[in-house]
């Protein structure tokens, strides 16, 4: 079994870490940290555990530590979960101190030498991690998940992408409230509303979309307009996407692709993997987020109302995916079983 610490264990993200590596073949939960306001006090005591299954007993009576590499056993790994203004120093002195760091934060996301894995997509990028210790002189190193909105974009564009070419791409979010932690959005905002606005939500889906999808060193050159915005639902992001492809097809081809997609993940037989990354659905008012977002323990994209798009002359369709598990921890924890199965861990 190898060691894992969870950093920023209390939060929303971290409560799913927690969840999701309970009973993990392969790695398990030796430190939980937090802040300042959590460390010195047990899990059970500050995390507030809000998930529908019972608080791990044995993360429930461990100390919470401070994020600080001196303060967390010696570990194999470190899942990071904390927020993007107190990741970037923080991520940096565990790679220093020799740890790999597997990180939701957009801290270091957009870093050249920083792969920004979604594994199905593009796990080859974690070519980046041998020029990361040459430039930053570290044994350790920090690898990122993106964004839960890009995650769950990416999965059926990859074979868009590789099938067909894309020239542009437009996506309208509606994003759920677990997406802003905890205890994130205050209630008499979002009940019986919807806020067109998330902050700096719009270019990261733009920018992020593009590393992906590019080179290990090269992003693709495609153009992407996003449209970020929150509804009253607790979990699963539901997008609308309209995409302009090199290669015009039919919608049902565009499916076909979908459907027979797979990665490395699921060649590999990763424990986390999905059988099917992208579940297409043909029932006419389908995906819905309460219905669908568990699709694959919450790992696939459901993608349904695949059609012709007649202003871009190409295809649109609804994808959903859940937020914080495909969108948040459970892609950090595919991209951990990736990392030791290739020896990166
Ligand atoms: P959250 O619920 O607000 O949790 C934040 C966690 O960080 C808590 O454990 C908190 O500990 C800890 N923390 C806060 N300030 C700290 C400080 N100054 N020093 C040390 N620890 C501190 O946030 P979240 O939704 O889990 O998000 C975590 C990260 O994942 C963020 O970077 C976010 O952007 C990213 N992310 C989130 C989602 C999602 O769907 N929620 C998806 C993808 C990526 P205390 O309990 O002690 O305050």
């Amino acid at each position: 079994m190898l060691k894992a610490a969870v950093l920023g264990a209390t939060g929303n993200v971290g409560q799913i870490f927690v969840q999701l590596l309970d009973g993990h073949p392969w790695f398990e939960v030796t430190s939980v940290a937090a802040s300042e306001r959590s460390a010195g006090r047990t899990y059970g005591e500050v995390s507030r555990w809000r998930q529908s299954v019972p608080i791990p007993e044995s993360v429930a009576s461990m100390e919470v530590v401070d994020i600080d590499p001196s303060a967390v056993n010696d570990v194999d790994i470190v899942f990071s979960a904390l927020p993007s203004d107190v990741a970037g120093k923080v991520e940096e002195a565990f790679a220093r101190a020799g740890y790999v760091i597997v990180s939701n934060a957009s801290a270091h996301r957009m870093d050249p030498d920083v792969p920004m894995l979604n594994p199905e997509i593009n796990c080859s990028h974690a070519s980046l991690i041998e020029e990361q210790r040459k430039i930053r002189k570290w044994d350790g190193a920090i690898i990122t998940n993106p964004n839960c909105s890009t995650t769950v974009l990416t999965m059926p564009l990859k074979p868009i992408f590789d099938e067909f070419g894309i020239s542009s791409l437009i996506v309208s979010t509606m994003q759920a409230i677990s997406g802003a932690g905890y205890p994130g959005v205050p209630s008499i905002d979002i009940i019986d509303n919807v806020i067109p606005f998330i902050g700096g939500e719009e270019p990261k889906m733009e920018s992020e979309t593009q590393k992906i999808l590019g080179t290990a060193s090269k992003p693709a050159d495609f153009k992407v307009s996003a449209s970020c915005h929150r509804v009253p639902t607790i979990d699963g992001h539901m997008e609308a996407v309209f995409v302009e492809m090199k290669k015009k097809v039919e919608p049902n081809i565009v499916a076909e692709a979908m459907e027979k997609f797979v990665g490395e993940p699921q060649t590999l037989k990763l424990p986390s993997a999905p059988e099917k990354p992208v579940v297409v659905t043909w029932e006419k008012d389908r995906p819905q987020t309460r219905l669908d977002r568990m699709e694959g323990n919450g790992m696939s994209t459901v993608v349904g109302r695949i059609r012709k798009d007649p202003v871009l002359n190409g295809v649109k369709f609804i994808a959903l995916g859940h937020n914080t598990i495909r969108g948040a921890a459970g892609c950090g924890v595919l991209n951990a079983e990736y990392l030791k199965v290739k020896n990166f861990i």
